[in-house]
């Protein structure tokens, strides 16, 4: 008995073809679109015996039952999961993410550390505090982690405070002296006064991350200080000063419920104004569920996607470059996700001025949530670094269900418990929407550029 595989995904290429491609197999193949029209139908009469034996090969159909196909998917699952975790290991990288200060000179409506720490905010982290975590803490969390697979996250509130000038030039000159890579997550309104802390060499900031809300219009009711000031040309001004310095600088966008006009105009303008380009690159992050955006919403939000992946080669979505390799995969190879994010995974940690470890962004400030703090001269380690390290989808069973599962990780842990109470559960977020999307981009990128690497059935 011939059915469709319970992990065979699709998207419509939008000329009349559309890609398969299997969440277990991990196959991806291009199918005329009234295949996929007949096949979701169950309608497998118009194959001939060669096409449905190959469909079968690829993974696409099967002739396992449903509990017999999610036990191969968990033993793919464990499968890949090891490998992750030995790859993990040889590779021997940490990175490690300097809360600087919880202060903050802007006050966006939807920003997440909203804790009482968070509101009223002690001293930031010393320079004597830098020189005690790196020469006494660093190689305690990262055991046989060598200093120069390290890298530095400068992170806040706002990380580029002036308050905060000695402690980088610290953290600088450490990562000059052990070639450590430094990213800084910035509003960029104080970037001109440390302009000189940018470039591509070690011992400066190489990656910067700056956040818009829209176009000017828009980001200047979200991205503003108490006062009200517009920051929108104050930030822009920045950027171009970054991109003089060759640093690499990543723009995310966020995109909001019903705003996606806004987002266009600020695409283009982006774009018009060449501010895109180069070491420009941008990606969206959405602070909306499309379940909640209208069908015009949806529709507009793909335009813009395809537009910008066109003419920046690059789809606008992180962390799924990895779909690249999946359409260029002559065999299989290991390298899809088991975990979301790096929560739980032992290789990044953010320490903050009171000394608490967190293992999420979204956490910091939360004294209940961190998973170590540094008390007495001595790191401790508290229970939820145990949990945390069990949050992969082999913990997750409505995951190990999902078509999408090794290709998103289960979704945000901790908006999964914000939402639903228990990091086990799943957090979809727009993820499938951004998989399929980034996928579709990555085909058409590579078809344009004559690159003929998914087998046609
Ligand atoms: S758990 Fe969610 S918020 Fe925290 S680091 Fe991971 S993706 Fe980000
Ligand atoms: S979070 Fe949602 S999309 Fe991601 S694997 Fe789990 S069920 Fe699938």
């Amino acid at each position: 008995m011939i059915r469709r595989s319970s992990y065979l995904n699709h998207v419509h290429v939008g000329d009349g073809t559309t890609l398969l491609f299997s969440g277990i197999s991990l196959c991806v193949d291009l199918v005329p679109r009234d295949y996929w029209d007949s096949m979701r139908k169950d309608d497998f009469s118009f194959l001939t015996r060669e096409e449905k034996e190959h469909l079968l090969n690829r993974g696409h159909l099967t002739n396992l039952t449903r509990a017999k196909e999610l036990e191969a998917f968990k033993r793919q699952a464990r499968y890949i999961y090891a490998k992750n975790t030995e790859i993990t290991k040889k590779q021997r990288r940490a990175s490690l993410c300097f809360i600087l200060t919880y202060r903050c000179n802007l006050a966006c409506a939807y920003c997440y550390q909203k804790t009482a720490y968070c509101k009223s905010p002690g001293p930031p982290l010393s320079e004597k505090q830098v020189e005690e975590i790196l020469t006494k803490y660093l190689p305690e969390m990262f055991p046989g982690v060598p200093k120069k697979n390290l890298s530095f996250l400068l992170f806040g509130g706002e990380p580029l405070l002036p308050a905060n000038r000695k402690s980088i030039v610290r953290i600088l000159r450490y990562a000059r002296q052990h070639s450590v890579n430094v990213i800084a997550s910035t509003n960029a309104i104080h970037v001109p006064e440390m302009i000189e802390f940018f470039g591509r060499e070690y011992g400066k900031i190489q990656e910067v991350q700056v956040t818009l809300d829209g176009d000017r219009a828009f980001h200047d009711t979200q991205r503003i200080p108490v006062s009200g000031e517009p920051t929108f040309d104050r930030i822009i001004s920045a950027i171009r000063m970054l991109k003089k310095t060759k640093a690499s600088v990543l723009l995310r966008i966020h995109t909001h419920p019903h705003r996606m006009k806004s987002t266009q105009r600020l695409a283009e303008f982006l774009q018009q104004q060449k501010i895109v380009g180069d070491n420009v690159k941008m990606y969206f992050s959405p602070l909306n569920d499309f379940q909640k955006c209208n069908r015009e919403d949806m529709h507009a939000f793909k335009r813009i996607f395809e537009r910008i992946s066109q003419r920046t080669h690059i789809p606008p979505s992180s962390n799924l470059t990895f779909l690249k390799r999946l359409l260029e995969m002559q065999e299989s190879k290991i390298f899809l996700k088991t975990r979301y994010c790096t929560v739980g995974s032992n290789s990044f940690r953010i320490i903050d001025p009171r000394g608490d470890i967190y293992d999420c962004y979204e956490e910091v400030g939360d004294r209940r949530r961190r998973i170590a703090a540094i008390a007495d001269g001595k790191l401790k380690y508290t229970p939820l670094r145990k949990t945390y390290a069990r949050r992969t989808l082999l913990n997750m069973p409505i995951c190990l269900k999902c078509s999408f599962a090794l290709f998103c990780g289960g979704g945000c842990a901790i908006r999964a418990r914000k939402q639903t109470g228990s990091i086990f559960h799943p957090y979809c977020h727009q993820n499938k929407e951004y998989i399929r999307d980034t996928l579709k981009m990555y085909y058409l990128l590579g078809r344009t550029a004559n690159l003929d690497f998914v087998k046609k059935t």
